[in-house]
């Protein structure tokens, strides 16, 4: 006999989306779903204010990649970053990672993933195409490539060096330090600006 529901549908579909969450299987979700509606007025009402708020206003920066309420986003249009210089990265996670680290005040432009032969994610995949008119401003100086140290992500590494190298930029990448397989959220801080600082040419 299968499960009985303990719930109305509504809880029941607020667990079932919360259990899609990175991070949350079906007995957080569960737990979550059931603190959410305990505290109504203190957590659920806010959270679903929040969630239409940024269903509303969020969008995928059209220069960049990165996420934000704004297009082009707040880093884009940040006049004190150096804009010489471009840090690029597979995702925004990696994004946010640097951010937290301070290691370099400089531009980036996200991925949105690595080159996969096994996934079948090719070139016109990513936002490649849009990081080469980029590199080609003459204001930019140095490209860094702060992909993750995985196989794909080496391989998507020497494919962009390549593809860089008419653009007239300096091309790097990140010292070692990065553990093989590493990803970039999960290093300290110390760690990814020894990383960045430290880094060498490609
Ligand atoms: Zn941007």
């Amino acid at each position: 006999m299968p499960p009985r529901a303990v719930a109305g549908p509504e809880i029941e579909r607020l667990i079932q989306l919360l259990g899609k969450l990175p991070g949350l299987g079906p007995r957080s979700a569960r737990r979550a779903a059931l603190a959410l509606v305990k505290r109504r007025e203190s957590l659920m009402e806010p959270l679903s204010a929040a969630l239409t708020r940024a269903v509303e206003t969020v969008r995928v920066c059209s220069e960049c990649g990165n996420v934000d309420s704004r297009d082009p986003c707040t880093i884009c249009t940040d006049a004190t970053r150096d804009a010489s210089l471009i840090i690029v990265v597979e995702d925004v996670s990696d994004l946010w990672a640097l951010e937290r680290a301070g290691a370099v005040s400089a531009r980036y432009h996200v991925l949105g993933g690595t080159l996969s032969a096994l996934d079948g994610i090719g070139p016109s995949d990513l936002n490649i195409e849009s990081l080469i008119r980029r590199a080609s401003d003459p204001a930019v100086k140095e490209v860094i490539i702060a992909v993750n140290a995985t196989v794909d992500g080496q391989t998507t590494a020497h494919y962009l060096t390549e593809q860089l190298a008419a653009c007239h930029v300096a091309v790097s990448r990140l010292a070692h330090g990065v553990p093989v397989g590493g990803e970039l959220d999960y290093l300290d801080e110390g760690t990814l600006t020894a990383a960045i600082r430290q880094r060498r040419p490609f």
